[in-house]
């Protein structure tokens, strides 16, 4: 991977243009809430635009028609944290622990690969991060990203 120390928020508008006219047609509201002053974070900026349009995508899928995509971003400690909230059904319980799961899909066959998530872990975790997801069912998911602000030995 090719790490330079790169702006999240370019890296997300980025992933957000080439999802535009489907956010469209969908009827999804975008809503942006990133910290101002977010320091480079030393990423692949190519792997993490992968993260964001792999979640965006999922996203836009469980919430078919209308719904509001957030995305919010802050500092805490060491770490930039990303996080991508939806407003579809949520995930159910015994769903939830095996989402990151390579081959794991709950879409018809020949709909999804279930490979999504389990890339944007591998992806995530090679920046020395980690990537958690919070949801409840009805009630919408949220997948936290967090990346090291400063290189890590890897
Ligand atoms: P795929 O999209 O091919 O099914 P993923 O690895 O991207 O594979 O996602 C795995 C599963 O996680 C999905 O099939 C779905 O059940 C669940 N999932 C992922 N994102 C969401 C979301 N935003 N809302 C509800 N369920 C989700
Ligand atoms: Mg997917």
């Amino acid at each position: 991977i090719a790490i330079a120390p790169s702006s999240i928020s370019s890296i997300l508008d980025e992933s957000l243009r080439l999802v535009d006219s489907l956010l469209a047609k969908k009827g999804i509201t975008v809503v942006k809430e990133l910290c101002a002053d977010m320091p480079l974070v030393p990423v692949d900026s190519d792997k993490i635009e992968q993260v964001f349009l792999n979640i965006i995508i999922n996203a836009v899928h469980a919430m078919g028609e209308e719904g509001t995509l957030f995305f919010a971003s802050r500092r805490e400690g060491g770490m930039c944290l990303v996080s991508i909230t939806d407003t579809g059904p949520g995930i159910d319980p015994e769903v939830l622990p095996r989402i990151f799961d390579p081959f794991f899909t709950t879409k018809e066959p020949g709909k999804g690969t279930g490979l999504g998530l389990a890339v944007c872990k591998s992806i995530i975790e090679q920046h020395g991060g980690r990537i958690e997801v919070v949801s409840e069912k009805g009630n919408g998911a949220r997948f936290i990203i967090s990346l090291p602000i400063r290189e890590t030995e890897k």
